[in-house]
């Protein structure tokens, strides 16, 4: 149920209460450090709440969120956050999560000027051009769009690949590993789309490889 505006407050005070019953320190572990193992990448969508759908506490995961879990190289937004995981919270998972009923992958899949969302949705249609043979031959709509959420995932998942923070660390660290995930509105339900990451990640270092001076231990 959607709560008022002055609901929101009076929902706050009861979460610090029920948080205060739980452990009676939790926020003074809260304000001292954050140390999450997670850097999570989802769809800005209202129905996708990481931490919720993951059943983790505040200060388990490190969110960044925009429309259609997007990696772009020229975002900053999403750039910083991913340098800032991986250098400084040293995080051993990054986590790319679509969701199922997207609609900025939707948007993206109709003949339609959107405004300031064709620059950004682009992103979307350029999946589709490098996977069009395999998406134009499932006939059934509602599962090519469902594909097109899946294949959005696996090249965000390339694009967290690409960077020079991901790279470096894992050849120095063996860590972060980079996941793809989707969420089922319909059941709840997270499905690890067990992409290889090792390979992944040689098939990147063949053109993207950002870390020319380091040795290499693969
Ligand atoms: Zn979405």
């Amino acid at each position: 149920m959607a709560a008022t505006y002055e609901e929101v407050f009076e929902n706050n005070k009861k979460w610090v209460s029920a948080q205060l019953e739980k452990d009676a320190d939790f926020f003074n572990k809260l304000a001292a450090d954050q140390t999450p193992d997670y850097l999570y990448i989802g769809c800005a969508d209202s129905r996708v709440p990481a931490n919720e759908i993951m059943g983790l506490d505040p200060g388990d995961v490190f969110v960044h969120r925009n429309v259609a879990n997007l990696v772009n190289n020229i975002d900053l937004n999403v750039m910083a956050c991913i340098i800032y995981a991986v250098n400084t919270l040293k995080v051993k998972h990054i986590i790319v999560c679509g969701h199922y009923g997207c609609g900025g992958v939707k948007a993206a899949m109709q003949p339609k000027d959107l405004g300031l969302l064709n620059p950004w949705l682009r992103n979307i249609r350029d999946v589709y051009r490098l996977h069009k043979d395999e998406l134009n031959a499932i006939t059934d709509e509602h599962k090519r769009y469902d594909r097109l959420v899946e294949l959005n995932v696996e090249e965000q998942v390339f694009n967290v690949i690409k960077t020079v923070a991901v790279q470096r660390s894992y050849i120095e660290n063996r860590y972060p590993v980079v996941h793809g995930w989707v969420f089922d509105l319909k059941t709840g339900l997270l499905k690890d789309l067990e992409i290889d990451f090792e390979a992944m990640l040689k098939r990147i270092q063949e053109i993207y490889d950002l870390t020319g001076e380091l040795e290499h231990h693969t």
